[in-house]
């Protein structure tokens, strides 16, 4: 190999961030695999499908392949277990039905990086002349818009649905799995893995000037995670690093693609247990309320998608439409919030995961929170009902009225019940001034009175 021998330093963090209740981020770091999970799903879905996914990754640690085609292969052959993994232990706990999580995985073999991944969680290359590039594309849909040429590449990092991925391991038996050609590591790159907790809060140059700041292995990726956490923290957050170095350098603690002070292949569960700030929160469902979605409305309503599809404009959630199965039958069994299958659209086992919640009026007339996002695709809207309210859109002032038009974006579940809350004080302060005026006639006389 005409590549120099190097040796790779690496280091890890990952935290619950400053809005969500649990970290289902998961990370792993073995001597020749490194990877990055973006978990999602209710009650312990996400992080049981993070965990899991890298199982098949860790397998390949340490493993020795005769050509590179082979390394890839491989790796992409993992990740394709990890889907099937996933899928089977959904199905066989319905209570996490409906769980999936992105996988960005690299292997390194001869001083070469082989990437392969699933969904948005991704790998960054900075060259040693400091140029910093994204090596993977995110499987998200405002990435579809840009290259669409429906929006500006500014515009997609601002974006309200740049939350919605197109792929995830675990959602479907099939996935479509990127590759790329393997990058040869010179003596001062950087590669970098992270979830989107890190690169939706952080822009790219934050991220350059982090890891050019000539701190320390450890001290950077908590960097990282800190400005994630000062941008607002909206999102777990999970950054692997590599640092790679000439063989004949010797730096504390780098073995010849060695993983320095971190947690080994085999203990890929402990890494994502002892992710960051240590104490894993608590594996209640976050972004739902309690007995608010059950999965057998879910799978009616994906059932109901089906037959919508081509029909007239309607809510997914619509309770008077007819329930049944559809097209979607093999599927719904294991879908619960999170997940929006259009697959039947484009008829290629296409997938939205919709991390999105926008607020909305139903047919009623009353302020309702949704899940996904305020559109349709040939006719099907790829939004479903999550909680109603009984705020009655018509008594909003105007100005809030236009902006549920189109379906106001939230970034959460809190977020969306915050605004819901606060819209409904305003309306009581409203009607509290105007009885005060009609009931306290007398009283305001009397103060007069005095
Ligand atoms: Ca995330």
């Amino acid at each position: 190999m005409s590549t120099p021998p190097i040796r790779v330093r690496t280091a890890a963090a990952s935290d619950t961030g400053q809005v969500r209740d649990n970290n289902q981020d998961s990370y792993l770091v073995g001597t020749t695999v490194f990877a990055v999970a973006d978990g999602m799903g209710g009650h312990a879905g996400g992080e049981v499908a993070s965990s899991e996914a890298l199982e098949p990754i860790a397998a390949l640690d340490a493993r020795e392949f005769a050509t590179a085609a082979e390394a890839t292969e491989a790796l992409r052959d993992a990740i394709l277990e990890a889907n099937a993994r996933v899928v089977a232990h959904g199905e066989e706990h319905p209570e996490l039905a409906g769980m999936g999580t992105t996988l960005t995985a690299g292997l390194l073999r001869e001083g070469r990086l082989h990437l392969a991944h699933v969904g948005d969680s991704r790998a960054y290359l900075l060259h040693a002349d400091g140029d910093l590039l994204q090596l993977t594309t995110d499987h998200n849909l405002v990435e579809q818009m840009v290259q669409d040429g429906r929006i500006s590449r500014d515009q997609a990092a601002k974006h309200p649905q740049r939350n919605v991925i197109t792929r995830a391991i675990g959602v479907e038996r099939e996935v479509q799995v990127d590759t790329l050609e393997p990058i040869a590591l010179r003596p001062g790159d950087q590669v970098l893995l992270c979830s989107d907790g890190l690169t939706g809060p952080v822009d790219d140059e934050v991220i350059r000037a982090r890891l050019t700041a000539g701190e320390a292995d450890e001290a950077t990726v908590s960097q990282l995670v800190r400005a994630a956490n000062e941008a607002g923290g909206p999102d777990n957050i999970t950054a692997v690093l590599l640092r790679v170095e000439g063989a004949e350098d010797h730096g504390d603690g780098a073995t010849p693609a060695a993983a320095a002070g971190a947690a080994g292949a085999d203990e890929a569960h402990g890494a994502r247990a002892g992710a960051g700030d240590g104490a894993p929160g608590p594996t209640h469902e976050i972004s739902t309320a309690p007995g608010s979605l059950d999965s057998s409305d879910w799978a009616a309503q994906f059932g109901r998608l089906g037959e919508q599809q081509g029909a007239r404009r309607g809510s997914v959630g619509d309770p008077k439409s007819p329930r049944g199965r559809g097209r979607l039958g093999r599927l719904t069994a294991g879908l619960l919030g999170l997940v929006l299958l259009v697959g039947l659209i484009g008829g290629g086992g296409y997938a939205l995961v919709a991390r999105a919640y926008f607020l909305g009026v139903d047919d009623d007339g009353l302020v309702t929170i949704y899940n996904g996002i305020p559109q349709e695709i040939a006719g099907v809207p790829l939004h479903w009902e999550v909680e109603g309210t009984d705020l009655v859109a018509d008594e909003l002032p105007s100005y809030r009225q236009s902006r549920l038009e189109d379906g106001l974006a939230v970034n959460n579940l809190n977020q969306a019940h915050s605004t819901v809350r606060s819209w409904s004080e305003d309306l009581e302060a409203e009607a509290d001034d105007d009885n005060d005026t009609d009931d306290d006639n007398d009283a305001d006389d009397d103060r007069d009175g005095d």
